[in-house]
């Protein structure tokens, strides 16, 4: 609970943060250990803000950025994983808040890679300058489209609501001589409804997005917050692994409960009356 109440407060501060530096939510940027989740796709974030790495003989992919002080902790984790951060050559940008997006400059001119946005996202994650520093956007994605590098292809998919073009990925891993469904979720994350920027059709877009959670094959899930997929309790499971034992990350069920929980959590929210002030989103 405590939890969710400073995702709550901390979100509800993003529309004034947007030119200067944010200020994550105590302990969010806490190190959490970079470990292998399936195959070439790697944790590398941070305690809360999930970033994956995906490894490639042509080099390396980064999903998310999260806040420029989130970088050293990303920066150590890719080393410790015994790669080079000067070998990402692209950078995923996470959805249009500063948790996911802000350290996007920074990242770029620390590594020159090229930066890949969602397009419906694109305006808002450019309205993140920290430091005064342009936002670089250096390709726009739509929904289905594809990012092959290395041999490696990610699939966008928009699923509105969290943001207006919030975009999940899709792509196969092998493990052990199987195929499995990797779905990189965006966030569905409905509990701050009322903090979240409001636009025409949003109430719309978070009850399509949900439906649309539940069509993807999924294997293997993560999420833009270590919590949202249950981060601690996996790597856990991943320590005390034996080899009879599967891979923590393979979880279907637990993949279509977290869309239930969080498609209730969501319609809860919506059928509380608004706050004074906020205004009621249609
Ligand atoms: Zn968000």
């Amino acid at each position: 609970m405590r939890k969710l109440m400073l995702l709550v407060v901390a979100l509800s501060f993003f529309p004034m943060m947007t030119f200067s530096q944010a200020a994550a939510p105590a302990g969010w940027n806490d190190p959490f250990p970079a470990h292998k989740i399936m195959d070439n796709f790697y944790f590398v974030g941070t305690k809360e803000l999930a970033s994956f790495l995906i490894s490639t003989p042509q080099g390396l992919i980064l999903m998310n950025s999260n806040y420029e002080a989130s970088v050293p902790v990303i920066k150590k984790n890719v080393e410790d994983l015994g790669f080079k951060f000067t070998d990402i050559k692209i950078l995923i940008a996470g959805h249009a808040h500063p948790d996911h997006v802000e350290a996007d400059a920074m990242v770029k001119q620390m590594t020159g890679a090229q930066v890949i946005v969602g397009r419906i996202d694109a305006p808002d994650t450019a309205a993140f300058k920290p430091g005064g520093k342009e936002h670089p956007i250096d390709r726009l994605v739509d929904d289905g489209e594809a990012v092959t590098f290395g041999g490696t292809t990610l699939t966008a998919h928009v699923m509105p609501g969290h943001t207006k073009g919030c975009l999940a990925w899709t792509t196969d891993l092998k493990e052990e001589g199987k195929t499995y469904h990797m779905f990189v979720e965006c966030s569905i994350n409905g509990r701050s409804f009322r903090s979240l920027t409001q636009y025409p059709g949003i109430v719309d877009d978070f009850r399509a997005t949900y439906k649309k959670a539940r069509t993807f094959p999924v294997d293997v899930w993560v999420s833009s917050h270590g919590s949202f997929y249950g981060l601690a309790d996996k790597y856990a499971k991943l320590q005390k692994k034996t080899a009879a034992d599967p891979n923590p990350f393979i979880d279907p069920k637990g993949y279509l409960a977290h869309v239930d929980e969080y498609e209730k959590s969501f319609e809860a929210v919506l059928a509380q009356p608004a706050p004074a002030g906020r205004g009621a989103a249609r």
